[in-house]
């Protein structure tokens, strides 16, 4: 059986936070029992089509959205699914926002089977969270961690955000230190990113936007390196630290651009070499989920076009896009890209298909290149985001 990693996107938010332009529908809470049965209905088309006698699944991520809002119909379909779904699964995780989920929430969601959750805590500062239109304080946040250890959770990733408006050097080294007390297995920290189509876009375009600025940022940025390298974390990736042994197991198979199902409104797959997604709309995504019953066959499996009709676009990628995707995606790992693997997967050489970005970017102590792989240095590291601009496209 070939390894498959599932996603399911559960995109349900309280409120719209100001910097988020993820596909999710505030206020619209009372659609998430509908919307589980939806993604049960779109779940069943492929297991009725025999995917899962092909593909083992290896990693669930449940990501929105928020799915903590969905903890019990979220655990109904874990049990509906067990079979299928946790089998094989060495990692299961939860997306979990503090705030919208108490003690019997997350007790119920370890017994159905979940043994890892992503914890969006961001801040540990309250005036940082209202910045960032979250919907909890840091007492919460605190609160969600404890309630996860009573419930039995041995596996807690704390997602925490540098560069937020108004902040400074020092508050952020303090939410790093208060997040360490906690001892969580695996810390994600990201750099804030401003998109266009939010309100810290809007701030941004019309000039009032106070983010710290870029030396700011970058000392942030080193803080939290230094402080959880000390601590005993593995840097393994450009935002995200673990505990030996804690390392996500989903992520990597976006990092190294392998198969995976995306399942719900708006979410993507990449199976068979193939990139497609799924209706974004709400109402639209669960109206088609619920015609999916009729289309129902059983027997011999399909795993070619067509899609269940939930999917609304998709796209092949060429070799050359593909290889600058691979090389982008690998690069963000410490680790790096490994050259035979690359050779093994694209038939061509990596030194031979990039050797003038190699030169540049050597040259400027931007990446290295050991007999065995190629990797950010710790310079690369800090300009992530502009270093991998230059393997989009071939020279
Ligand atoms: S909770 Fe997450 S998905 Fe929801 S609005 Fe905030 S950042 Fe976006």
């Amino acid at each position: 059986m070939k390894p498959l990693g599932l996603y399911l996107h559960i995109p349900f938010c309280v409120r719209k936070c100001a910097y988020c332009d993820f596909v999710s529908y505030p206020g619209r809470q009372d659609d998430i029992p509908r919307y589980l049965d939806a993604l049960a209905q779109e779940f069943d088309w492929y297991r009725e089509r025999g995917l899962f006698d092909v593909y083992a699944v290896q990693t669930v991520f449940v990501g929105g959205g928020t799915p903590s809002l969905a903890a019990e119909p979220l655990a109904a379909f874990f049990e509906r699914f067990q079979e299928t779904l946790l089998m094989n699964a060495v990692e299961v995780t939860v997306e979990t926002n503090p705030g919208t989920i108490g003690l019997p929430g997350l007790q119920r969601l370890f017994q159905a089977g979940c043994r890892r959750l992503s914890i969006g805590v961001q801040s540990f500062h309250d005036r940082e969270l209202r910045t960032l239109g979250r919907i909890h304080s840091a007492h919460d946040a605190e609160m969600c961690i404890e309630a996860a250890r009573a419930a039995g959770f041995l596996n807690l990733s704390l997602d925490l955000m540098f560069g937020i408006p108004g902040s400074t050097l020092a508050n952020w080294e303090q939410t790093v230190q208060r997040a360490l007390d906690f001892a969580p297995e695996h810390i994600s920290a990201y750099n804030l990113t401003i998109e266009d189509e939010t309100p810290f876009g809007r701030q941004q375009q019309d000039g009032t936007l106070r983010l710290p600025d870029e030396e700011t940022q970058l000392a942030m940025y080193d803080a939290v390196i230094a402080m959880l390298t000390a601590a005993g974390y593995e840097q393994y990736e450009i935002s995200n630290f673990a505990r030996p042994g804690y390392r996500s197991q989903h992520n990597p198979i976006y990092w190294r651009n392998e198969e995976y199902l995306g399942l719900g409104a708006a979410a993507y797959s990449y199976l068979g070499g193939y990139r497609y997604w799924n209706e974004v709309l709400l109402d639209v995504y669960m109206h088609k989920c619920g015609e999916l019953d009729s289309s129902r066959v059983t027997g011999a499996i399909h795993l070619e076009l067509p899609y269940p009709s939930t999917v609304v676009g998709q796209e092949t990628l060429n070799v050359e896009a593909m290889m600058g995707e691979t090389v982008m995606m690998c690069l963000r790992l410490c680790e790096g890209l490994n050259l035979a693997w690359f050779q093994q997967r694209f038939g061509q050489a990596f030194t031979r298909v990039y050797a003038p970005q190699i030169a540049r970017l050597t040259s400027d102590r931007l990446i290295e290149l050991t007999p065995t792989h190629v990797r950010l240095t710790y310079r690369g590291l800090r300009l992530a985001n502009d270093v991998l601009q230059h393997f989009l496209t071939l020279p």
